[in-house]
């Protein structure tokens, strides 16, 4: 081929790069433009800016509902959850079923929405909405399954039997770093036992939870069943519903800091309440572990996400006979992570969802280099529009800087080297957290009983995943109480109750 012929082909593909960026922009406008802002229809006139977090731009401004908005939803929500109550369990898992097969017909849709307001790369929107419906799948199914107990009093005269019950109206509060999964894992199972609810999304993604109450109703949820509060007064909000007896179970994902300020607020009416909060969760790779898969679990527990995620690796703990290996590995990862709009071709890391964010991790990786940490790759905001941070490694942290002690919540990876088992264990649990941990070791004996050892309601053993629908999902310590997922977390939507059958 001739110079000019290279120059064409070039030419062509930046045109058709072009092209492409041209129909996602085009598409993405048209799924945030079918939202509907305002799903209570009562007038507010009040609205707060949505932004996209790749280019700080407005994307929509949704309705920012007032206490007296919330307090008619509430009335709303459970006057509908007492008739829903009263459904068989085959409609509700109907419903559901419907749901399921709407969300993936709509899944381009939802995965637009997702990626414009919190700003993750499209496949991982893709993955998210995927990992959402199967909650709601799974709630489907486990709505038919309800369970039940009986046993003979062994005093005789009497037969106990148990039954479950819907609690009654919930209140479910969700974060911003999975607008639709946060969502669906509590709205499916408070759906499938017979509950009202009312949803407070987080003001920084609002659009996505709007879009799934939508497709809820076009299943078949009574409309005003599930009632979303956008709203940007989240504390006000919170002390009105939780001061009304109505509300008998609330379910919050996000920081520990509200998730006691919940707590305190349940205490008044005894309010059945689950809370997922902060983690911190400790990624422990021994001498023995398989290299490469340590190194593929590290960067798929640290940048799934952007490292937004409860669950993400924020402490990597490395045995001093594997270290330099798996640094030079998982740094050669890291540097092959694509920054950039979630919404262009070939980009795997996103924007952080704010300046607040970006801010952080600058103060963070600067008070560990002044400490003694080695920066591997990273460490910078790019200029330009939009919260950037590049993936980041450090190698090498003090114990005294900053990121060995926080919830990190972004791409930035802090190593620190540790000699025997005894110590893993120390450092591991020295935090009040206790969400997820990650163990690598190719011997399962040794891996189990670390595992056994570790203060997490969740470990992952040589993989850096633990979300699966199936597994019951919470934590220990601060952070939090009660389970979502699996067959766990539909209970946590129910009453227990015993019926005292006298016999002769
Ligand atoms: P956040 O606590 O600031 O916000 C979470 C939700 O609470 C939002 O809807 C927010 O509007 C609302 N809120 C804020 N102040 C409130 C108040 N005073 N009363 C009632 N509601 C209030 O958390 P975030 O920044 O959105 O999310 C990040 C945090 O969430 C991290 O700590 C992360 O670890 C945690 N998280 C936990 C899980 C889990 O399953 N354990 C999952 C995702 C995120």
């Amino acid at each position: 081929m001739s110079a000019r012929d290279d120059q064409q082909l070039i030419e062509r593909s930046a045109a058709v790069a072009r092209d492409v960026a041209q129909q996602e922009r085009e598409r993405s406008d048209a799924a945030i433009a079918s939202v509907v802002l305002d799903r209570l229809e009562l007038g507010t006139t009040d609205t707060f800016e949505v932004h996209d977090p790749a280019t700080g731009r407005v994307i929509a401004t949704p309705a920012d509902h007032s206490i007296d908005d919330a307090l008619v939803a509430l009335a709303r929500a459970d006057a509908a959850g007492r008739a829903w109550a009263r459904t068989t369990a085959r409609q509700r898992s109907d419903v559901l079923h419907r749901a399921y097969g709407l969300i993936i017909e709509q899944k381009d849709r939802l995965a637009r929405v997702i990626t414009r307001e919190m700003g993750k790369p499209l496949a991982e929107a893709y993955g998210e909405v995927q990992y959402a419906a199967d909650y709601v799948r799974w709630y489907a199914e486990e709505a038919l399954r309800p369970a039940g107990n009986y046993r003979e009093n062994p005093a005789g005269g009497s037969t106990i039997l148990t039954t479950r019950a819907p609690i009654g109206t919930t209140l479910l509060i969700t974060p911003w770093n999975f607008p639709m999964a946060m969502a669906t894992r509590k709205i499916a199972p408070a759906i499938a036992v017979g509950c009202g609810a009312v949803v407070k999304p987080a003001a920084l993604t609002p659009l996505t939870t709007l879009v799934v109450a939508e497709i809820f109703v076009e299943a078949g949820v009574p409309a005003e069943l599930v009632q979303v509060v956008t709203t940007t007064d989240a504390s006000g909000f919170s002390k009105a519903l939780m001061a009304d007896a109505r509300v008998r179970k609330v379910s919050f994902t996000g920081s520990t800091g509200v998730g006691s300020v919940l707590l305190g607020q349940a205490a008044k009416h005894v309010i059945k309440s689950s809370m997922e909060l902060g983690g911190n969760a400790p990624l422990l790779v021994f001498d023995d572990a398989d290299l490469e898969r340590a190194v593929e679990g590290a960067v798929v527990a640290k940048l799934r996400n952007g490292g937004q995620s409860c669950v993400a690796a924020n402490r990597i703990l490395v045995q001093s006979g594997i270290a330099d290996a798996f640094v030079e590995g998982f740094t050669e990862r890291m540097r092959q992570a694509v920054l950039g709009n979630g919404l262009a071709e070939g980009v795997t890391l996103g924007p952080v969802i704010d300046d607040r964010a970006v801010s952080s991790f600058s103060r963070l990786v600067d008070d560990a280099v002044a400490k003694g940490a080695d920066l591997r790759t990273g460490g910078a905001a790019p200029e330009g529009d939009g919260h950037f941070f590049e993936a980041t490694v450090l190698d090498r942290v003090p114990d005294d800087a900053e990121i060995a002690n926080t919830e990190i919540f972004g791409p930035v990876a802090a190593i620190a080297r540790f000699e025997s088992e005894h110590e893993a264990i120390e450092r591991a649990n020295s935090t009040p957290f206790g969400l997820a941990s990650y163990v690598f070791s190719q011997d399962i004996d040794r891996a189990l009983n670390i595992a056994d050892q570790l203060d997490a309601g969740m470990v992952g053993i040589n993989q850096g995943i633990v979300s699966n629908v199936a597994a019951p999902f919470g934590g220990v310590k601060a952070s939090g109480l009660g389970r979502e997922g699996s067959g766990e977390g539909l209970e946590e939507y129910q009453e227990i109750r015993f019926y005292n059958l006298g016999r002769r």
